[in-house]
């Protein structure tokens, strides 16, 4: 399948346009790649972390069919700096020194179809480190490359935001843009602003990387492609050294575990929907799912594995759905789509009594963006 494709040359943009893919940093069990599979239109994987590599061949051998990408996320442990924009891995016992160009000509080999470029985070205001990020990978030959800017929500402020648009609009690839922040960055409307002016700054150039239901709003307002974190890790980043914070509510002793509700499309915590529900929370019936009710799953590993494919198979339907629209049409799905939600938790409420049941504050926040 690969060598077919090998023979044209196919740029980055073209190979990962109008897809949503999933995000994930350790092995990705068979479950996932099956409910990918059924989707390879519209889906793929993006490998993260410093396993990427190991964990995009792995993959390949047993499902060549499935579109991947590989992200060394190196902006989890390195800083951009306008002279070394990139974090060069270490000796890898080669007698030629590491290039990007080189990196991305070795992908074909474990089975990648694009690679990130390895770029480290970009300091807020820092605009010599972030044009130098993009220029790195502006100059690298080979067509299989996506540029990394991962930066700091604040860049996406008014104050900073010219700036990210400006060197933004100097890249001549596609650019995997990863938002990092403390808390969900979109529950601020002026950030979430920021990413609306960046996807009309950069229409079909921004791949919405690390995110959640997020990725939705960017398909729909001229994204490129998005992925969404198969855990929470990685739909919302953080900042190095910090614990992610959903909302400032007291610390509870249970680890938290998301699961993917339908109908309101976001995921939420198993404790919310136990107070939400009691012992009587619907049945999963997402179609090939696991027919549970969403309050049964637990930490233990064979409930992980069965609860990371539920929260795939939530949204894939959803971005098929999104993706089979026109481009001219999508702004009216997206509308059509906060309606539904809205719909959704109005009967949440009657059928629960909860009347505190409310959405997410950045669903809130893209409801009120207008589309
Ligand atoms: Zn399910």
């Amino acid at each position: 399948m690969s060598a077919g494709r090998e023979q044209v040359r196919v740029e980055a943009a073209e190979v990962v346009a109008d897809r949503v893919f999933a995000a994930a940093s350790s092995r990705v069990v068979a479950g996932i790649i099956a409910a990918l599979n059924e989707r390879s239109a519209v889906s793929g994987i993006v490998h993260v972390g410093p396993r990427a590599v190991t964990n995009c061949r792995e993959t390949s051998l047993v499902w060549a069919g499935l579109l991947q990408a590989v992200d060394l996320a190196a902006y989890e442990r390195y800083q951009a700096t306008p002279s070394a924009p990139m974090l060069v891995p270490g000796d890898d016992h080669s007698l030629i020194p590491w290039s990007l160009a080189g990196f991305a000509a070795d992908a074909a080999e474990w089975g990648a179809d694009v690679v990130f470029s390895p770029s480290g985070l970009v300091r807020v205001g820092d605009s010599h480190a972030l044009a130098a990020v993009i220029e790195a990978s502006n100059n690298a030959e080979g067509s299989r490359v996506v540029t990394t800017v991962a930066v700091p929500q604040e860049w996406l402020t008014r104050t900073h935001r010219p700036r990210l648009l400006r060197e933004l609009q100097h890249s001549t690839r596609p650019v995997a843009l990863v938002v990092i922040g403390q808390l969900d960055p979109y529950e601020d409307p002026e950030v979430a602003q920021g990413l609306l002016d960046v996807l009309d700054a950069c229409p079909g150039k921004i791949f919405h990387h690390r995110t959640d239901m997020t990725a939705i709003e960017t398909l729909g307002r001229k994204g490129l492609a998005a992925s969404i974190g198969v855990t929470t890790s990685l739909r919302h980043t953080i900042p190095p050294g910090r614990r992610a914070q959903k909302r400032r509510r007291p610390a509870r002793s249970r680890r938290p575990l998301h699961v993917f509700v339908p109908g309101i499309t976001e995921f939420r915590d198993i404790a919310e929907l136990e107070a939400w529900f009691g012992d009587d929370a619907p049945e999963c019936a997402l179609a090939g799912c696991c027919a549970r009710p969403l309050t049964s799953f637990s930490h233990e590993a064979g409930d992980t594995e069965l609860l990371a494919v539920h929260n795939v198979r939530g949204w894939l339907p959803l971005a098929e759905d999104l993706i089979a629209c026109q481009p001219g049409d999508r702004r009216n799905w997206l509308r059509q789509h906060h309606l539904q939600v809205e719909t959704a938790y109005a009967e949440l409420r009657v059928e629960t009594g909860v009347r505190a049941i409310r959405p997410y504050g950045s669903a809130r926040v893209w409801s009120g963006l207008g589309v």
